[in-house]
């Protein structure tokens, strides 16, 4: 383990799941921030890698888990939210819907929550829900920082070109996509160092 490591983890609790909108969530004023992208994006990889413990995220895909919003006390200092994966192909339509309740009720009324870590494949245009979400997020104007997962799966010149058409199709600047791999480790270092900084800063929404 590198000595610059910007979050070395020294304790990590499993805190508990808030299944519905308006039922239980941790009692809790510590500071959070909250993960969320498509199923499949590659969300469990990047918390393990982020947390250096393989079976961390395992417990948000156990059975009942996998749509709820998953609570893990960082240190006794931050809190980090696994939300739960949107715009899973194989189920239906209204099925698809019924993360949003639960979602926009969390993301409304945490007022500890200090930014959201938005996850996008790279190898895939960013979704109707992707869309969705980031828009939701606009509007609530908490910080947002953009993860694009899995660049280890496109050779270095594919990646340069691949990284400004994402950034132009959200109307974003390159510098603000945070390019990450769970395969090679890339990125983990930086994401850290960023949820650090946002966990450490002034709360955005006192004014
Ligand atoms: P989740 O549904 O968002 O939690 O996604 P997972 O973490 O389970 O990953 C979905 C799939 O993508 C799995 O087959 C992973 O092995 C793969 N995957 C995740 N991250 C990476 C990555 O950084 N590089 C590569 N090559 N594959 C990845």
């Amino acid at each position: 383990m590198s000595a610059e490591d910007p979050l070395v983890i020294r304790s990590l609790e499993f805190m508990g799941g808030m299944a519905a909108a308006g039922s239980w969530r941790p009692d809790s004023q510590l500071p959070e921030v909250a993960f969320v992208g498509r199923s499949n994006v590659g969300k469990s990889s990047l918390l393990n890698k982020l947390v250096r413990r393989k079976a961390f995220a395992r417990v948000s895909r156990t059975p009942g888990r996998t749509r709820e919003i998953n609570f893990f006390r960082v240190n006794d200092r931050f809190v980090l939210v696994d939300l739960p994966g949107y715009g899973y192909a194989r189920v239906s339509k209204e099925r698809k819907q019924e993360w949003r309740p639960l979602m926009e009720q969390y993301l409304r009324h945490t007022t500890q929550l200090r930014g959201i870590v938005q996850l996008l494949d790279v190898r895939r245009d960013p979704s109707d829900d992707d869309l969705d979400m980031l828009d939701f997020l606009a509007e609530l104007e908490v910080p947002v920082l953009i993860a694009v997962t899995k660049v280890d799966k496109l050779s270095a010149a594919q990646r340069v070109g691949r990284m400004e058409e994402l950034a132009t199709s959200l109307g974003v600047g390159t510098e603000q996509l945070l390019p990450f791999s769970a395969q090679t480790g890339e990125g983990r270092d930086d994401l850290a160092a960023a949820l650090v900084e946002l966990v450490e800063e002034d709360p955005w929404s006192l004014e």
